[in-house]
């Protein structure tokens, strides 16, 4: 994937997600502020603003690093600060890739999630959106080129997910509940998987 149409995915990938604003919010509700909803929708929409400005000749980095300045600045939540860090350390590793395939996808989601976690000083199992992004990174990194690999990785993500229902919180506000976590699903995690769905239906629909 070349620059021109990852402009396009990316965008249409945002378009997708913001269906699940009000899902977002409400497991945020739940467990934190329930300001993750308005941070989707806000970096969602800045994002695809910023998109339709950037240069033809933009390389998939510069893309990529348009697109976390855009978030970081759409909205001063911690997520969104998180998310926007993650994206600028998936575009360092981007910095001589021409043609995003699934290997140079997997080292992005992992560079970001990598980056999330030492940010956040959070590991897997704290039930968080982490522990969605690395089985994720994983599966992208093990699956074919075309839709097989992101399928891999959005099976890995709903597991992911399923599984934070179990876990008790350790980060951010949701570590306030305490045991009071346990039972409810993680809003970061899921968020993550909504992504990674609404690329899927973005991909299917630029391709038929
Ligand atoms: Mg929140």
């Amino acid at each position: 994937m070349r620059s021109t149409e990852l402009t396009e995915q990316i965008q249409g990938s945002l378009k997708e997600v913001v269906a699940y604003a009000d899902e977002l919010r409400d497991l945020d509700q739940a467990l934190g502020d329930g300001d993750l909803g308005i941070t989707i929708t806000l970096g969602a929409g800045a994002v695809i603003e910023a998109l339709a400005e950037i240069p033809q000749d933009a390389s998939p980095s510069e893309i990529a690093r348009a697109c976390a300045k855009a978030f970081a600045n759409a909205n001063p939540s911690t997520m969104a600060a998180l998310v926007a860090g993650g994206l600028l350390a998936g575009s360092k590793v981007w910095k001589d890739v021409e043609d995003v395939d699934i290997r140079a996808a997997a080292r992005f989601v992992r560079a970001a999630g990598e980056n999330i976690a030492q940010r956040g000083k959070t590991q897997i199992g704290d039930k968080t959106i982490v522990d969605a992004i690395m089985p994720a990174a994983d599966a992208l990194d093990a699956g074919d080129d075309g839709t097989s690999g992101l399928d891999a990785a959005i099976s890995a993500a709903e597991k992911a997910v399923i599984d934070t229902r179990s876990l008790r919180s350790r980060r951010g506000r949701a570590a306030w509940l305490q045991e009071r976590s346990i039972g409810l699903q993680d809003p970061g995690a899921t968020a993550m998987l909504r992504f990674l769905e609404s690329w899927r239906t973005a991909s299917v629909r630029t391709k038929s």
